[in-house]
C-alpha cells in the first residue's frame, strides 16, 4: 500500500489543516516532554512565534531507565491540548500502549509511534484501525524494508495517514547518539509515496550539530523536521544538552525555508 509503483502521486496527509508532504516544508518543534501546563504553553507560542507549524513534547516518554522521568501522562496530554487552545498549533505526541487511545484520538492531531515501538505490531494495528495521521519513527536498528513493513502495518488496518521520521540509527560511532541517515530520503521517495521528515535532534544529541543536519536533510528533500526547543535547557527533564533555545530554532527556520526554495 506505500508502494510507489501502485499510487505513483506523492501523498500529502493532512494534519488537522497542516499539509504534510507535497510543496511546503512542515516545522514541528517543542519540548522533550511536557513539564506542565506553564511550560508548554510557553514553549508553544515561542516556537510557534519561531515560525513552527505543530508543537512536539512528550507526555509518555519512553526512557531507557525505569527510575528516570516517565512523563507526566494524562495530564501531559491535557496540558498540550490546552497549548493548542492557546496557539492554534496541532500537537503531535508519542503513544506507547494502545491503552491511552481514546485519549488520543480526542486529544492529539499526529500520533507518534518511537523509535522504539517501530515493531510493535499490535500497537501499529491499534493506530491503522483509526484515521489519526501516525508519525512512524525509524527502529534504531531497522532496515528501511522493516520500516516500510511497519508502515504496512498501519496501512493494512484502514489507516493511509503515515509519515516517515527518521532519527538516527545505531552504528559504531560513538561520538553521535545516533548516526542520522539522510540516504533514507530518496529511497523513501523513490519506493514509497508517503511523505518523510527528519529529527536531527535524537539523531545528534547534540544541539550544536541540529543545525547542519536540519539543513541538509531539506537539501536532501525531506518534507519537514521534528527539533526538540526548550527555553531552559540546561534544566529540562529530559534531552536538555539536544534542545535549541527559540531564538536558535527562529534562525534554523528561517535558513532552513531559504533552502526549501531552491530544492
Ligand atoms: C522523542 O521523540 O522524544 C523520542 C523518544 O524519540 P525516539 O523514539 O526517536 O527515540
Ligand atoms: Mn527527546
Amino acid at each position: 500500500l506505500a508502494n510507489r509503483m501502485f499510487h505513483p502521486e506523492d501523498s500529502v496527509i493532512d494534519v488537522s489543516g497542516i499539509p504534510v508532504g507535497g510543496k511546503k516544508v512542515v516545522m514541528m518543534a517543542g519540548p522533550c516532554s511536557v513539564e506542565g501546563r506553564k511550560q508548554i504553553c510557553r514553549i508553544a507560542k515561542e516556537v510557534k512565534d519561531a515560525g513552527a507549524d505543530l508543537l512536539r513534547g512528550g507526555a509518555y516518554k519512553p526512557r531507557t531507565s525505569p527510575y528516570s522521568f516517565q512523563g507526566l501522562g494524562s495530564d501531559g496530554i491535557s496540558y498540550l491540548a490546552q497549548a493548542r487552545k492557546e496557539t492554534g498549533l496541532p500537537v503531535v505526541t508519542e503513544l506507547m500502549s494502545a491503552e491511552h487511545l481514546d485519549e488520543f484520538i480526542d486529544q492529539v492531531d499526529l500520533i507518534q509511534i518511537g523509535a522504539r515501538n517501530m515493531q510493535n505490531f499490535d500497537l501499529l494495528k491499534a493506530v491503522g484501525r483509526t484515521r489519526k495521521p501516525v508519525l512512524l519513527k525509524r527502529g534504531m536498528s531497522a532496515t528501511i524494508k522493516e520500516w516500510i513493513m511497519s508502515a504496512e502495518y498501519i496501512m493494512s488496518e484502514g489507516n493511509p495517514n503515515v509519515i516517515f521520521c527518521e532519527r538516527g540509527i545505531r552504528t559504531f560511532e560513538t561520538y553521535t547518539r545516533n548516526t542520522l541517515d539522510l540516504s533514507v530520503v530518496p529511497i523513501i521517495k523513490e519506493r514509497t509515496h508517503l511523505p518523510i521528515i527528519i529529527d536531527p535532534s535524537h539523531a545528534a544529541g547534540d544541539w550544536k550539530l541540529v543545525e547542519s543536519l536540519s539543513l541538509a536533510a531539506i537539501a536532501a528533500g525531506a518534507d519537514g523536521l521534528i527539533i526538540e526547543v526548550h527555553d531552559d535547557p540546561e534544566n529540562a527533564w529530559s534531552d536538555g544538552q539536544q534542545s535549541l533555545k527559540p531564538e536558535r530554532y527562529a534562525q534554523l527556520v528561517n535558513k532552513a525555508k531559504a533552502i526549501a526554495q531552491v530544492v
